[in-house]
């Protein structure tokens, strides 16, 4: 018989039976195996350490293991690990939301929770179809969007992303048509040219009685190209919706809890939306929460038309333990002084990353927040690069042509100098054709 206590990690089972994110199950990308996380390091089975460069995608922003997250948890799960939201409230969801409420951009004073990012941009949209039908504009149901957009990975939000990075030609005729404009081209650093604008413009202007809301990733475009874009676009946009009877819809997923400087990326435009998608950093990466905010003006359209109530309803909706240790989350960024955490992240990046623009692989350096970006001239050869950066101590995740960093905010400046100056190695030896 098998060995059911063994402490190892079978990863031939894995390679055999279980799917990872994008990738193949005969032809898998390699997995590494980690035992534990502390701080900003992963701990391998082999006992190697790895400085976390990534956040485990945007969510690990105060580290791993942090005592007071455990503590909010595990004094949540001695109260009550979940109930559901259906006809029962409880506290930890109350409060999260009442900080939520208070936090975010002020018109937005409604609160959608759900399960993962994707189906808080499911929420959104679907709020904003409910909002056009139940006040009779059942013609508004289209969305409109710029390409190199990420938004998830479920049907709708999937028709939303970009049509060639999504691969919209393997789900063609089940997958919504949505509209695309250019995407924007102007970085926050440059001048601004309404130029860049018109594209969208002119795209709202030929079908605005048909759309029901724009969805945008506010400044930052994420894993569609994480590109940066100038604030001005954003306000351009919200006077072309209200002009035109358009909801605009800001996906904060990525951005939200103060990874670009801000605490919401629309606050560098000074722009709100009218419906809000927030994840990722919003547990500090302990569990899986999301949520969606509307304006009230949204909610009572919903609320007072037919049927009178929103369409969703998640079997676990409101987790206590994810709203507990979100909550926690939040209170730790607020005490932590993020945005001098932050803002010292992005010196660091920038000082040690924006030289490799001489290397002659590299397309471009770009730097916002505690988001750093080398995007080479070719797509990388992913198992290779990610094994280079294993050895060098690191854990980088590059994917295409990007290699990029978004550390937790705590990180210190001896691991993110380790990990910076393993991106600079990589990119010479990728263009010394070592690599
Ligand atoms: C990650 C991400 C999503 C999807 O969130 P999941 O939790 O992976 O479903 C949506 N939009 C943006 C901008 C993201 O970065």
């Amino acid at each position: 018989m098998e060995n059911l206590t063994a402490e190892y990690i079978d990863t031939d089972f894995d390679r055999e039976h279980i799917w990872h994110p994008y990738t193949s199950m005969t032809e898998p990308l390699p997995t590494y195996p980690v035992v534990s996380a502390e701080g900003c390091k992963l701990k391998l089975e082999d006992g190697r350490e790895l400085v976390d460069g990534t956040s485990s995608w945007w969510a690990v922003a105060h580290g791993y293991n942090h005592p007071k997250l455990n503590k909010a948890i595990v004094d949540q799960t001695e109260k009550m690990a979940h109930v559901m939201f259906g006809g029962i409230t409880h506290q930890p969801a109350v409060e999260l939301c009442k900080r939520l409420v208070e936090i975010s951009p002020e018109p937005l004073t409604k609160v959608f929770l759900s399960d993962s990012g994707s189906v808080s941009v499911e929420v959104a949209l679907k709020m904003a179809l409910q909002y056009n039908f139940c006040r009779g504009k059942n013609e508004k149901r289209r969305f409109v969007t710029v390409k190199s957009g990420y938004y998830g990975d479920t049907f709708n939000a999937m028709s939303v992303c970009d049509p060639v990075n999504g691969m919209h030609e393997i789900f063609t005729g089940v997958l919504p048509v949505n509209l695309f404009a250019e995407r924007p081209e102007i970085r926050p650093d440059e001048e601004w040219n309404p130029e860049d604008f018109a594209s969208l413009k002119k795209t709202v202007e030929e079908n605005s009685d048909s759309i029901a809301a724009l969805i945008i990733e506010p400044i930052v475009q994420n894993a569609g190209g994480i590109r940066f874009y100038h604030p001005e676009y954003l306000r351009e946009a919200r006077r072309l919706c209200d002009e035109h009877d358009i909801l605009l819809i800001f996906d904060e997923i990525a951005t939200g809890f103060g990874r670009t400087g801000k605490l919401f990326a629309s606050e560098h435009a000074g722009v709100s939306p009218d419906i809000m998608c927030i994840g990722k950093a919003m547990t500090g990466g302990y569990m899986s929460l999301a949520a969606t905010l509307a304006t009230e003006k949204i909610a009572e359209t919903v609320s007072k038309g037919t049927p009178g109530i929103f369409m969703h309803g998640p079997t676990f909706m409101g987790n206590p333990l994810a709203c507990a240790v979100s909550m926690a989350s939040i209170d730790l960024l607020f005490e932590s002084d993020w945005q001098s955490n932050v803002q010292r992240v992005e010196e660091i990046l920038k000082e040690t990353l924006t030289p490799c623009i001489n290397i002659p692989s590299v397309a471009d350096v770009r730097v916002m927040g505690a988001i750093g970006v080398v995007e080479m001239k070719e797509s990388v050869n992913m198992p290779k690069v990610q094994a280079r950066f294993v050895e060098m101590g690191v854990w980088v995740r590059p994917f295409g042509k990007l290699i990029y960093t978004m550390p937790p905010f705590v990180i210190s400046d001896e691991e993110l100098r380790k990990v910076t100056s393993a991106i600079r190695t990589v990119t010479e030896e990728i263009s010394d054709g070592t690599l």
